[in-house]
């Protein structure tokens, strides 16, 4: 569950990214957060993770109340959420099974449960046989897929897209939206910021307009979702 109650960011230099945000989003929902460039989606998901600290108001994300957390807590956070980026963010040097891995290792995690979990993932996002390939021997669409690896490889309840389509061509980013569903179908909450058009129409999902840093429609999931899920 991820609670904004009228949240609202200031950044030092003045600049005021979010104002009074409330939003409710329930555990396995899908949600688009869409607006202009500057209206705040960035904002909003960089406080989810505590990259950024809300300035007021209170944000919940499952049971940990992010105005109150203290930097011993901040790792439990960062394991129940997962976040992809537009340019992927792979380590360069690490091979695509390295970089998935990576974070196990600095958790402490055993290798025969390392071993396992990555190649789940990898088996997840269609990237079994690439797991000794390097970012740089890879599609843009491939080092994408390897970075949702990553980024559920930690079995995370809440999984943050941002615009995560936006460096791949038509094709790779559907693949991408058929796994981010896919993972979704299993009962992780996704909440994906986005500026492809394409995808938000033609998928059902709720969608929510950030403008000028408020909240300013909130369209509920589509039907469509529930009939296309009892066939
Ligand atoms: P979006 O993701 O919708 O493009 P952002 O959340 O990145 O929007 O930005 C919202 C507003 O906050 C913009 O005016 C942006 O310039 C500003 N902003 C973002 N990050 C910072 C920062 N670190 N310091 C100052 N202003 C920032």
């Amino acid at each position: 569950m991820i609670e904004f109650l009228e949240v609202s960011k200031k950044y030092p230099n003045g600049t005021i990214a979010l104002q009074d945000v409330s939003l409710h989003i329930p555990d396995g929902d899908f949600v688009f957060m869409i607006g202009p460039s500057g209206a705040g989606k960035s904002t909003m998901l960089k406080l989810l993770i505590r990259e950024e600290k809300a300035s007021s108001g209170k944000l919940m994300v499952d049971e940990f109340d992010l105005s109150k957390l203290s930097a011993d807590k901040l790792p439990h956070l960062r394991r129940k959420v997962g976040l992809i980026f537009q340019d992927f963010k792979l380590l360069p040097s690490m091979t695509v099974w390295e970089n998935i891995a990576f974070a196990l290792f600095t958790r402490g995690t055993n290798d025969k449960e390392i071993a396992d979990t990555v190649d789940e993932a990898l088996a997840t996002v269609s990237m079994s046989d690439k797991a000794a390939s390097f970012p740089h021997q890879l599609s843009g669409g491939e080092m994408q897929r390897v970075a949702v690896a990553r980024a559920i490889v930690g079995k995370p309840s809440v999984l943050l897209a941002d615009e995560p389509t936006g460096n791949l061509d038509g094709k790779a980013a559907w693949e991408i939206m058929q796994i981010l569903q896919k993972i979704n179908d299993e009962g992780t909450t996704v909440v994906m910021a986005t500026h492809n058009a394409d995808i938000v129409r033609t998928l059902p999902h709720r969608v929510i307009t950030i403008e000028h840093g408020k909240l300013v429609a909130d369209h509920p999931t589509r039907k469509v979702k529930e009939e296309a899920k009892s066939k």
